[in-house]
């Protein structure tokens, strides 16, 4: 079994994109970060986020709304960011407030700074396999990790758990893409789905996003299997000092050992999505200074 080790892949694309940055004469990239509240998990996601673009030299202005802001207020802050030229890319961090239609956020969000990927036009892309768009970055992370890993999904089954905007759908369309590195012969699952074991077993590569903690289990994938876990899981644990622990959709212990590849969470494909949200702001601005 090898362990593909998110970590170090992502370091390797801010590398390369810190060497790009440092390259930009003038003015640098930059991204806004929208959070509405205080959601624990959305806190250290943007905090991350933030950690990672000083670090490349993008610039970064975290915005952040109080969970009381209303979606005509929120949208009011979007048109001013989608306006303003000395910003190329903006997040809004995800779960919005209940009181929100978070699909109505997304599309507000200018197609040109949509660096998140989920605005109509940017997912309509992906269908259309136009390079111009951005691609959600988890899905462009999966991708990613996968090529860089040596693993070619032409002519192999790849199963799907999960059929969400922000991974499944869109990851079943790129692993579908009629261009190199993807070709797969694509199954998405979901919690609809009749006898999901014996299709996850079909699977020469599984991609697990279904947030349900160590679901997939070692008899529900083929031995040689590469597996793709997306999923993080809080699960109670006295024994660490936050009182919870993380844990993927892949039952790790039991599925390791039988996958060829496989990613660990965390360490897998979480830093790869920050990463990618990276790639599409330093895109972003690309495409915005050529115009
Ligand atoms: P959603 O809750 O939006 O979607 C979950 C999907 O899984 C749905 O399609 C649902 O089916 C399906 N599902 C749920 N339970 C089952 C089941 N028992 N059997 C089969 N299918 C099931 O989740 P997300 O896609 O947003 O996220 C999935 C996981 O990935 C989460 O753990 C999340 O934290 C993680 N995540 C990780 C990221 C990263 O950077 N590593 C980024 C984004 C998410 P149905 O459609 O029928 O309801």
């Amino acid at each position: 079994m090898e362990l593909i080790d998110g970590n170090v892949i992502a370091a390797k694309i801010i590398a390369e994109l810190k060497a790009e940055v440092a390259s930009f004469p003038g003015r640098k990239p930059c991204i806004a970060l929208v959070r509405v509240g205080e959601d624990p998990a959305s806190v250290s996601y943007v905090k991350k986020k933030e950690k990672t673009a000083v670090e490349i030299g993008i610039t970064s202005r975290v915005i952040l709304p109080p969970i009381t802001i209303t979606q005509a207020d929120l949208f009011k802050l979007l048109d001013e960011l989608n306006a303003d030229p000395t910003v190329d890319g903006i997040l809004v961090q995800s779960p919005l407030p209940k009181h929100m239609d978070e699909v109505a956020v997304f599309r507000r969000v200018s197609a040109a700074k949509d660096v998140d990927g989920f605005n109509t036009l940017n997912l309509g892309k992906i269908a259309q396999e136009d390079p111009t768009g951005f691609v959600s970055c988890t899905p462009a992370g999966i991708m990613e990790l996968l090529a860089r890993s040596g693993v070619d999904l032409k002519g192999k089954h790849v199963v799907v758990l999960g059929r969400s905007l922000i991974v499944g759908k869109p990851v079943a369309l790129l692993a579908l893409q009629k261009k190199a590195g993807a070709n797969g012969t694509v199954t998405v699952c979901h919690s609809q789905t009749s006898n999901l074991p014996a299709i996850t077993r079909q699977a020469d590569v599984l991609i697990a996003a279904i947030g349900r903690a160590e679901f997939v289990t070692a008899a529900m994938v083929k031995p040689g299997a590469v597996v793709i876990d997306v999923g993080i899981n809080r699960v109670a644990d006295a024994t660490k000092k936050t009182g919870y622990r993380l844990t993927g959709d892949v039952h790790f212990p039991t599925v390791s050992p039988l996958a060829s590849k496989i990613t660990p969470v965390p360490g897998g494909v979480g830093p790869m999505t920050v990463a990618m949200l990276m790639k599409n702001t330093v895109k972003a601005f690309r495409l915005q200074a050529a115009q």
